[in-house]
């Protein structure tokens, strides 16, 4: 083993709690590009199976954080508007930490359980917490 490879390990040694699943949880990035006056999600629907939401449900936060319309299409959310992947990226770290990332023991392992009235909540699969979600 080489001094990088050592480097390496005492790195990952340091990291924090892995998730349920045995994995670290990374935050997903959005990869984008324009076509033309739209901007394109590629790997939207990697990062909706990643943070285990539906698809619907990030494509209308995102549209409504933007202001645009977006469309899914395939893989792929199509936002009808340009955008930078910072801004876009800054968007979805805020959904994951809202809607993902659970309050009590900060892991992804969560689900949204859409009561009656439409109130959400949501639910931690590793610790148990519940916490209400707008
Ligand atoms: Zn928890």
């Amino acid at each position: 083993m080489d001094d990088y490879e050592k480097l390496l390990e005492r790195a990952r040694s340091s990291l924090p709690e892995k998730t349920a699943s045995g994995e670290r949880f990374e935050p997903p990035a959005a990869e984008t590009f324009m076509q033309g006056s739209k901007t394109v999600i590629k790997n939207f629907e990697a990062i909706c199976v990643k943070i285990r939401r539906e698809p619907a449900m990030l494509s209308k936060y995102l549209s409504k954080e933007l202001a645009i319309p977006g469309t899914i299409e395939g893989s792929r959310l199509i936002l009808h508007g340009k955008f930078y992947d910072r801004v876009i990226n800054e968007k979805l770290a805020t959904f994951i930490s809202k809607y993902v990332i659970c309050k009590e023991c900060n892991r992804p392992d969560t689900k949204i359980s859409e009561g009656v009235h439409g109130i959400r909540t949501l639910v931690c699969d590793a610790c148990g917490a519940r916490s209400p979600v707008k």
